[in-house]
């Protein structure tokens, strides 16, 4: 019989193609990345605006373009707007856990609210 084929390498990204919103940190096909993105910005501004002054954040920036092609690049690209969409979640002074600023004022709504 013919030999063995060799296996294509396990990549341990979940879907080939995906990409990071920077925003939010969700993932998107590269294609409805561009029209997520001006999207999802144009509610970031909208949500920090109705924030109070000190859970403002200033405004996330688009991690450079990293130069080259491949699963490796893509991956770095994915990390660093992952880590970028992480930087817009904000530490509970109380109990130190990160969340949106939404959710850090229904957070700490229900924790003053005592019985
Ligand atoms: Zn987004
Ligand atoms: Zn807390």
């Amino acid at each position: 019989m013919s030999e063995s084929q060799p296996r294509p390498p396990v990549i341990p990204s979940r879907r080939p193609g995906f990409q990071v919103c920077y925003i939010c940190g969700r993932e998107f096909g590269s294609q409805s990345l561009g029209i997520h993105e001006p999207q999802c910005l144009e509610k970031w501004r909208v949500e920090n605006s109705k924030l109070p002054k000190h859970l403002r954040r200033p405004e996330p920036s688009k991690p450079p373009p990293l130069s080259g092609s491949g699963s490796y690049t893509l991956q770095a690209a994915n990390e660093a707007a992952a880590q970028s969409s992480q930087a817009q979640l904000l530490p509970c002074e109380a109990c130190g856990r990160t969340f949106l600023p939404d959710q850090l004022l229904v957070h700490q709504r229900k924790s003053v609210s005592k019985p």
